[in-house]
């Protein structure tokens, strides 16, 4: 049997399930493990003075102890809100879609580093209302840290370079095609201005406190649903989150 390990670390609340009648289950980005199910025991009692007020999208100091993989909080503090509470619905359902994403691609640990202060990043957008922004910066940042991130400049099958209002993106080979070379596969039409927007965003790295204000005027949710269409083709899953976040930008 595995020894009880003790470990302190910083991690983003990213999910929360009920669990038993005092009991918590969240689901915690950390930097170096990726997403951890975390039990936090005894949270739902009055006047337990181990844990900070915890809730959703908080980042927090955490100490933990770890048994065969089964990790049980005993001490939560606070280090960070992103939001007023009760969170705003679009600010919530669009970090939901993030939290959703890194719970899908939570599989190649030697990105764990990079999804953790991605995340920070996209918050922090979505704290200042730059909610699309952060939502595409998001999808084109995961796409390239996980090796799916489709070749733009040229036709995949003539190499030609492709031209304005001449760009299909094809899920099957994850790239792009000129019209005159466009087969059966499953294609969706990118507008120049939207490949001018991924092109951008694929090539900058922002820091906590940049808001991108430029770009915002590009922005819009028919490219977020086409790189969803695309997302959805890799991972073969709906994203639960998007109809609410379909709905709160009515
Ligand atoms: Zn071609």
């Amino acid at each position: 049997m595995q020894k009880t390990r003790y470990l302190n670390f910083e991690g983003i609340t990213i999910s929360s399930n009920d669990y038993g009648e005092f009991d918590k289950i969240y689901n915690i980005l950390s930097e170096s493990e990726g997403v951890i199910p975390c039990i936090l025991k005894r949270i739902k009692k009055n006047n337990n003075k181990n844990y900070d007020s915890i809730d959703i999208f908080q980042k927090m100091e955490f100490k933990a102890s770890v048994r065969e993989n089964f990790w049980t909080i005993y001490e939560a503090k606070n280090k960070h809100s992103w939001f007023d509470r009760p969170i705003n619905l679009a600010k919530l359902s669009s970090s939901n879609i993030i939290a959703e994403l890194c719970i899908k691609f939570n599989s190649i640990n030697e990105n764990n580093t990079y999804i953790y202060h991605l995340v920070n990043i996209c918050l922090s957008l979505i704290s200042k209302n730059n909610i699309l922004f952060s939502l595409i910066y998001f999808q084109i940042k995961i796409l390239i840290s996980e090796g799916i991130f489709p070749e733009i400049n040229n036709c995949l099958s003539c190499k030609t370079k492709l031209t304005p209002d001449d760009y299909y993106l094809i899920f099957e080979i994850g790239g792009l095609s000129c019209s005159k070379c466009l087969t059966d596969n499953t294609k969706i039409k990118l507008l120049e201005s939207e490949i001018r927007l991924i092109k951008y965003i694929s090539k900058i790295e922002l820091s906590y406190n940049e808001s991108a204000q430029k770009t915002i005027e590009n922005v819009n949710i028919n490219l977020y649903k086409k790189i969803s269409q695309y997302i959805k083709y890799h991972t073969t899953q709906e994203i639960k989150s998007e109809k609410i976040f379909f709905t709160s930008l009515n």
